[in-house]
């Protein structure tokens, strides 16, 4: 077994960090498998180094050890340009060239999990026409060909801790952006081909990306990836009900740790579903 923890260096990891890694940890150790950690900073706009330093730290604080040195997908972008070569050889992606303000303008753009679903503007455009415009050095980012991906790929089944989900059905997202004007991945990309290089067998992460699932299945198929067990596990509530996010300080492992908690016996308490007072768990 190998479970993995990926946090994005964009801000101070929290409490439901700490639940996410203390549940991939234990599953791993238990089963005499090992454990890594990967560093989502494929956003290098919003990615800061001493996020990463201080992510290390809190999970040290816990008590959480990792095998072998962080992955860090700012390195793996080779890999990242060569499946969008596959999918662009087998004309599953195309570039838009639309501005967020063109899509929010669109009549026909609701909401699907991963966004605004994209209305498909620049889905039809002439080969010369995309030539013209990527030489030109118009901004683009490429898109899944949704419809034809989807068609394309066999039994898109998985496996949630013993028990076979629904076959996914990527479509509710629509024309996902895979690599973007301002990133060379998406979260979607890197995530599904860093999982599979670094030999994830299971994934366990919050159930806010269960839906983010469906679209990795589908890249799996697409690329001839193995699909790992899943184990989508619920979400930490704050003092107010509602979902813990980067910006509540009070929740932050960095400042539990300066209030003199013990990290490992939080790290005990989490493991065997004890919240911190005032803090409930919202299942899946
Ligand atoms: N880096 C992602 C996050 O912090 C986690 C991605 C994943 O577990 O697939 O939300």
């Amino acid at each position: 077994m190998l479970t993995r923890f990926a946090p994005s260096p964009t801000g101070e990891l929290h409490l439901g960090h700490a639940y996410s890694a203390v549940l991939a940890h234990s599953a791993a150790r238990a089963a005499g498998g090992r454990f890594v950690l990967r560093i989502d900073d494929i956003d290098g706009s919003r990615s800061r180094e001493e996020y990463v330093a201080a992510s290390l730290a809190d999970l040290a604080w816990l008590g959480i050890d990792w095998d072998g040195e962080p992955v860090r997908q700012s390195q793996r972008l080779a890999d990242y340009a060569a499946a969008l070569d596959t999918l662009r050889a087998r004309d599953l992606v195309y570039p838009c060239f639309c501005t967020r303000a063109d899509i929010a303008a669109s009549l026909s753009a609701p909401h699907g999990p991963s966004g605004a679903i994209y209305p498909g503007t620049c889905c039809n455009l002439a080969a010369e026409d995309r030539a013209r415009r990527i030489a030109a050095g118009e901004a683009h980012c490429w898109r899944l060909a949704m419809d034809r991906a989807a068609a394309q790929a066999g039994d898109l089944a998985w496996e949630e801790q013993g028990q076979r989900m629904r076959p996914a059905d990527p479509r509710a997202h629509g024309d996902i952006v895979l690599a973007r004007k301002d990133a060379p991945a998406s979260y979607h990309l890197a995530s599904t081909l860093d999982d599979a290089n670094m030999g994830v067998t299971h994934v366990v992460r919050g159930a806010d990306l269960i839906a983010s699932t469906d679209v990795h299945r589908l890249l799996q198929e697409l690329l001839d990836l193995p699909t790992p067990v899943y184990r989508h596990h619920g979400l930490i509530c704050g003092l107010d009900g509602k979902r813990l996010a980067k910006r509540d300080a009070a929740a932050s492992l960095a400042s539990l740790r300066a209030a003199g908690v013990d990290g490992r016996a939080l790290a005990a308490d989490l493991r065997a579903g004890r919240l911190p007072t005032g803090y409930s768990l919202q299942n899946p």
